[in-house]
């Protein structure tokens, strides 16, 4: 069975000591990951502006936002300036590569692609994701194969800008296994590959998960059940590459002894007859842990007059199910972090 590890990097600080972090404690693990980057300004500071919506200071009081993330982040793009991550840390970058692992895009901008996005032109979309692009290849000489959306955020227009700049797969969403996405009936050319497991992040605070159990209760999901395709898992270079490093680690050693082979997303999609995927639908809901509504799996496209279907995220299953009826558990509090 296989289990594809997903970096995303949010952060000026995540990027310098997160990352090699992480490259240090998967090669001693034999674990091959993507490290998906966020290569222009980090505004970190600027999702403070999300202390007005509901849920944020839930979060805060839930989980330390400030002992993960430090005062510095999150003042940057506020009193201080915003750090040029893919300029301070192309080396650290090439350093990934370097190591053996897969790179890719995360965002330009990360607090800009959440905030703005739901609402945002084709024109600043393509021109958030081709900076991205460009200063990408300007760090590594080579275009970019791999993408993953800031915050699982997405509109039409990244949908056909992950098209137009032929990503071999993008993994945007969150879901149950690999699709070719459809967005309105359109066909988006670019497999999709969902994360599958809840975040760290997203379990602890609830129902009396902590750091030092959330390993556990993640390794009994994976334990219980896995799609025919595998598993996608999110970490973070703010999280697993810092404080929530113990935890990663009983994941690590947990999921190898589950039988589990941990994967880039490349090697992940290299197992899979890409042009037997079904065709998804993306849909937009919510996710228990994290604020706001994300890009979801969706129903088989033309499916859905099978039976109208309801796709939610159970904290309970380790992938989206399709419920006949609604879960038991009320909907969790909507909860967020500075940059996810
Ligand atoms: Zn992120």
């Amino acid at each position: 069975m296989k289990l594809a590890l997903k970096v995303d990097v949010d952060t000026y600080r995540g990027t310098r000591e997160g990352v090699p972090r992480l490259v240090e404690l998967l090669k001693r693990e034999g674990a091959g990951a993507t490290f998906l980057f966020s290569l222009g300004p980090d505004h970190t500071g600027r999702a403070i502006r999300r202390a007005f919506r509901p849920g944020f200071m839930r979060k805060v009081s839930r989980t330390s936002v400030l002992e993960h993330y430090g005062l510095r982040t999150l003042l940057y793009g506020t009193l201080l300036p915003g750090p040029d991550i893919g300029v301070r840390c192309a080396a650290q970058m090439r350093a990934v590569r370097e190591a053996g692992f897969e790179c890719g895009i995360h965002t330009w901008d990360h607090v800009a692609w959440q905030d703005r996005l739901g609402s945002a032109s084709a024109e600043w979309t393509r021109a958030e994701m081709q900076r991205a692009y460009d200063r990408y290849e300007e760090v590594f000489g080579v275009r970019a194969r791999a993408h993953g959306a800031a915050g699982w955020q997405l509109n039409v227009h990244a949908l056909r800008n992950v098209q137009r700049l032929a990503f071999g797969y993008s993994s945007d969403t969150r879901g149950a296994h690999p699709f070719i996405p459809t967005y309105n009936a359109e066909l988006i050319a670019c497999p999709q590959v969902p994360t599958t497991l809840p975040t760290l992040d997203e379990l602890i605070g609830r129902d009396g998960l902590t750091a030092d159990s959330v390993a556990d209760h993640l390794l009994d999901l994976t334990a219980r059940e896995a799609p025919a395709t595998g598993h996608v898992y999110t970490l973070h270079a703010e999280l697993e590459g810092n404080r929530l490093a113990p935890a990663f680690e009983r994941l690590l050693a947990g999921w190898k002894a589950q039988g589990y082979e941990l994967l880039s997303l490349r090697d992940y999609c290299d197992g899979l007859e890409l042009e037997q995927l079904p065709h998804h639908e993306i849909v937009f809901g919510e996710v228990p842990g994290r604020s706001g509504m994300l890009a979801l799996q969706g129903p088989a496209f033309l499916d859905a007059a099978a039976g109208a279907p309801d796709y939610r995220w159970s904290r309970d299953r380790a992938v989206i199910t399709q419920h006949a009826a609604p879960p038991a558990e009320p909907a969790a509090s909507p909860t967020t972090s500075p940059a996810t």
